[in-house]
């Protein structure tokens, strides 16, 4: 794990060739330095070569304090700089197909968005609502992704 460092003033700063340091910082940043493995923004890029489509990262790093306001997993590898929830113009599916492609071996598919993570070991999960309340349960690799 090499984690790179930015602070608040380095959100113009590219960390590759599609992404700025500013696309990891949360929304209201007020925390001090943002983490980010160098090995997130590898596979990161990979995926943004695979897919031919700009990404727009919807939660990056998260210090400990903004992922318990937001209601994030105590567990939550955003925390670590080694997670991102990403968008693509395209279905949620083959956007997680794409980032198996790339690299990725811990996704997290809901209806906006996929969450990636460079964590070690291999997890698939789906988000899903009941009774209002955010909640995620294991899956298999879906058939259609083909890989
Ligand atoms: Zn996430």
């Amino acid at each position: 794990m090499k984690l790179q460092l930015y602070w608040p003033g380095d959100e113009r700063e590219k960390v590759s060739d599609n992404f700025t340091a500013g696309e990891f910082f949360p929304k209201r940043h007020k925390y001090g330095p943002v983490f980010i493995d160098a090995i997130l923004i590898d596979e990161l890029q990979r995926l943004r070569k695979i897919i031919k489509k700009s990404i727009k990262i919807t939660s990056g790093y998260r210090p400990a304090k903004y992922n318990k306001r937001i209601g994030g997993s105590s567990k939550s590898k955003h925390m670590l700089g080694m997670g991102a929830d990403i968008w693509a113009n395209m279905p949620m599916a083959d956007l997680a197909s794409a980032a198996y492609k790339a690299g990725f071996r811990r996704i997290g598919i809901s209806k906006g968005f996929i969450h990636v993570d460079v964590f070690t070991g291999e997890a698939y999960w789906e988000y899903y609502k009941r009774y209002g309340r955010k909640k995620m349960r294991m899956i298999e690799k879906p058939k259609r992704w083909k890989v």
